[in-house]
């Protein structure tokens, strides 16, 4: 893996590139941007221009330093993730971190911590984590990644230096998922439309593809009956499929009711029950719903039964086909 091999992302490589050239390198960066765009791998890609032994501007993939990088074992380089029941990165694991980079590196020349999930971090954990981030050890580097920046502690912003991530062009989502294998190019071509250019997103929604097809076909039904004989999804990746599936067909409804474009569509294959259902549904409450839906995934990550929110996405879709018919 080097630069070259992160797809997309050409303007936050070049100031990260940049910075290495002019051995201007920031005490801590935050990269953001949306899940499953390369922010890891650029992350981990600076801990090895800063420690690679070959010299040079670019890290050489080949020295024992960023061979170990790359697997994850090199004692100087630092992975925090949250985790626990809330998911999130607790004091006890900054305590933990500070506790080890104030140390002299074992055998590089920097120190890096890379924190994955920075608006995660608890308050305490963010506290105790300033000093360090304002006044790191001379040998010590934070390389933070977040894919919301809104929820990131203010204080913890205003000390990184802030590297933004755009979404993947969907060629190279496309590429992705081709090149991988993930599945065949007629349903690369949908997955794609649907990744909102998140090369992870699309490789997770190639996994569980026929569940969501599942989830379509229940969208595509003009009647109730369609949910009510149907098991109610009760998992959370189910639920889950069923909230993301309902976000993407009322997000087409919408484009159905203004374009006469199927090409506009996420899921062009369903074009004409799309333009059916424009007519008969208020477009409006299409896009109160879709926003009510945002609402739910967030609660649904707050551990909240995914039964009751199946319950409730589901009385929301039926209302809303009541209005006009
Ligand atoms: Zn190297």
């Amino acid at each position: 893996m080097s630069w070259d091999d992160i797809l997309g992302q050409d303007r936050a490589k070049r100031v990260l590139q940049v910075h290495l050239a002019d051995g201007r390198v920031a005490n801590g960066y935050l990269l953001v941007g949306p899940e499953g765009v390369g922010k890891r791998r650029l992350a981990i890609e600076m801990a090895k221009a800063l420690n690679c032994t070959a010299g040079g501007s670019r890290p050489c993939d080949d020295c024992p330093t960023c061979r170990q990088i790359i697997r994850s074992t090199h004692p100087d380089v630092h992975f925090l993730v949250p985790g626990g029941p809330a998911d999130q990165i607790r004091i006890e694991q900054i305590r933990q971190l500070l506790s080890r980079i104030m140390l002299r590196p074992f055998n590089a020349t920097m120190q890096v911590a890379i924190i994955d999930g920075a608006e995660r971090l608890t308050e305490e954990a963010a506290n105790s984590l300033l000093k360090a981030l304002e006044e790191p050890p001379a040998h010590t580097r934070f390389l933070l990644t977040t894919t919301q920046l809104s929820r990131c502690l203010p204080t913890i912003v205003s000390r990184c230096q802030v590297v933004r991530c755009q979404p993947l062009r969907l060629d190279l989502v496309q590429r992705v998922l081709l090149d991988g294998r993930h599945c065949e190019a007629r349903t690369a071509e949908t997955i794609v439309r649907l990744s909102g250019g998140s090369a992870a997103r699309a490789i997770e929604l190639a996994g569980r593809w026929s569940s969501y097809r599942q989830v379509l076909a229940r969208l595509a039904s003009g009647t109730p009956a369609a949910w009510i004989e149907e098991p109610s999804p009760e998992t959370r990746e189910e639920v889950t499929d069923l909230l993301d599936g309902m976000m993407a067909w009322l997000r087409d409804i919408a484009v159905a009711a203004v374009l006469d474009d199927p090409s506009r569509l996420a899921h062009a294959e369903h074009a004409e029950t799309l333009r059916r259902q424009a007519r008969s549904v208020d477009v409006d409450r299409c896009v109160e719903l879709a926003f009510k839906l945002v609402g739910m995934r967030e609660s649904l990550e707050q551990f909240v039964s995914p039964r009751l929110v199946a319950s409730l996405a589901r009385e929301s879709w039926l209302s809303l086909r009541e209005v006009k018919s």
